[in-house]
């Protein structure tokens, strides 16, 4: 589902997701039924792969380096009797130093020390910020939540409910109300998730040390000026582990640049005013480039001899020339004609359903850079406002790729000599384009989308030609 950014993610970089979280993340024990009908072999020889793979990914001297620290903390421990986590330290020192930057910034030392004072590295934040997840959830299970037909009751009560601002906010903005249901229904559902971290801590502790630290800083500066600006209590902005916060899930900087009084009564608040946070969706998209009048775009049905490699969902052809690759809407008629270029999306490859893609789906990304996601906002969006949803069938017996596998299919590719870009072990654009060169260079249909299936093949070549 994490495509590599086609812009800068607003919430988790590398990481986007729901409620600035990670839609797709299957907790850990959730292992689906075992892989029918792939060799065992395939699948041990994946597992071996990627074991050597996280050796060779520890070299010596980091290992040295861990123990080293681990003693350390023994030693202190033992010393004054007192559990010392060197990370707490590394905190605490931040946290210090950072006041200087802030204060550069203009952010007043009474601020300051309001919001930072009597904060601590938050474990479940450094937890959720480093897991490497050991299954992606697959998109139509994310889908079938994310659209279910509770989550489609509950935004078309809400339609009711809040029309008279949705009014308001569709003639002021031109973003259609069942867009701005959608991302509230997505990122919150309606308001029922809206974070429970305090945002300070959960910034900080993304700042101090990990893999987000310049997002993180930016974000920490920017909620401070937020707490100096619009006089917020730093005890009452409470976030995800992210630090996306209210009833649509802003990131600060968003909150500086997009939100909006929608209820008039002076302030902004996107925590407890449901007219604020959605005049301010509103707001970001339009600031985004969201086109009124324009679709999102629409179920597309492709011919079985397309040519898959062009279907990247980034690719822009006018209407006219999709229709000459035989592309069909998903009733089997005629494209409506558009004078906007669209771009074929196609989430689970050639045996799942194709999307036609207009530029208001990237805006949606804008707002949370995953593909499933914005596809999630513009399909439940449909689903409100009465549309059809989904027509084609999901290849659901596909079974998820574990860590293991991820990161075996990415070495393969490397081998064989197709870069599929950094082994991380996340299947983004960079491996799904490799593998549409491994199956054209094959004589496959080059759809880019992972299966079991697929890395079966690609190791056993790599085994044959002992790489
Ligand atoms: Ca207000």
């Amino acid at each position: 589902m994490r495509q590599p950014p086609t812009c800068q993610p607003r919430k988790t970089p590398d990481f986007p997701g729901f409620s600035g979280g990670s839609p797709h993340v299957m907790a850990g024990p959730m292992r689906p039924p075992q892989h029918r009908g792939t060799p065992r072999l395939v699948r041990a020889a994946a597992t071996v792969m990627s074991a050597l793979l996280v050796v060779a990914a520890l070299p010596g001297d980091a290992v040295a380096h861990r123990t080293h620290h681990r003693h350390h903390a023994r030693h202190a421990h033992h010393a004054l009797n007192l559990p010392v986590d060197p990370r707490d330290i590394a905190f605490d020192h931040f946290v210090t130093d950072f006041r200087a930057t802030a204060l550069a910034q203009g952010i007043s030392p009474t601020v300051y020390a309001t919001a930072m004072s009597g904060i601590h590295r938050n474990s479940q934040v450094e937890t959720l910020n480093q897991e490497q997840p050991e299954f992606v959830r697959p998109i139509w299970s994310y889908l079938d939540s994310a659209t279910s037909p509770l989550r489609v009751a509950a935004g078309q009560r809400q339609a009711i409910e809040q029309a008279a601002n949705l009014t308001t906010l569709e003639s002021k903005f031109g973003v259609p109300r069942e867009i701005l249901l959608s991302v509230w229904g997505n990122e919150t559902n309606y308001g029922a998730n809206i974070g429970t971290f305090n945002l300070f801590e959960a910034l900080a502790t993304l700042a101090y040390d990990g893999a987000r630290t310049d997002f993180a800083k930016h974000e920490l500066i920017a909620a401070l000026q937020l707490v100096q600006q619009e006089h917020l209590d730093p005890k009452d902005m409470r976030s995800s582990w992210a630090g996306a916060f209210g009833q649509l899930q802003m990131l600060p900087s968003t909150f500086l640049k997009s939100a909006v009084d929608g209820d008039g009564d002076g302030k902004r608040d996107l925590w407890h005013s449901i007219p604020d946070a959605l005049a301010s969706a509103a707001s970001e998209l339009a600031s985004d480039g969201w086109q009124k009048n324009a679709g999102w775009g629409y179920e597309v049905r492709l011919p079985p001899d397309f040519p898959y490699e062009l279907a990247d969902g980034e690719m822009l052809k006018p209407i006219a020339e999709w229709t000459q690759l035989g592309v069909r809407a998903a009733d089997g008629t005629a494209l409506p004609a558009n004078a906007e270029p669209g771009s074929i999306y196609i989430p689970a490859g050639r045996r799942g359903p194709g999307f036609m893609t207009f530029a208001n789906f990237k805006v949606v990304l804008k707002y949370n850079n995953a593909v499933s996601y914005a596809l999630a906002v513009c399909v439940l969006g449909d689903l409100i406002a009465g549309r059809a949803g989904i027509q084609g069938s999901w290849p659901r017996e596909e079974q998820p790729l574990s860590r293991d596998e991820r990161l075996a299919f990415q070495s393969a590719l490397a081998k064989l000599g197709f870069d599929p870009g950094k082994i991380d072990g996340v299947l983004g654009r960079g491996v799904k384009a490799a593998l549409r060169q491994y199956q054209r260079a094959h004589g496959m249909p080059a759809d880019g989308f992972p299966t079991l299936g697929l890395l079966g093949l690609i190791l056993t070549e790599v085994a044959q030609k002992r790489l």
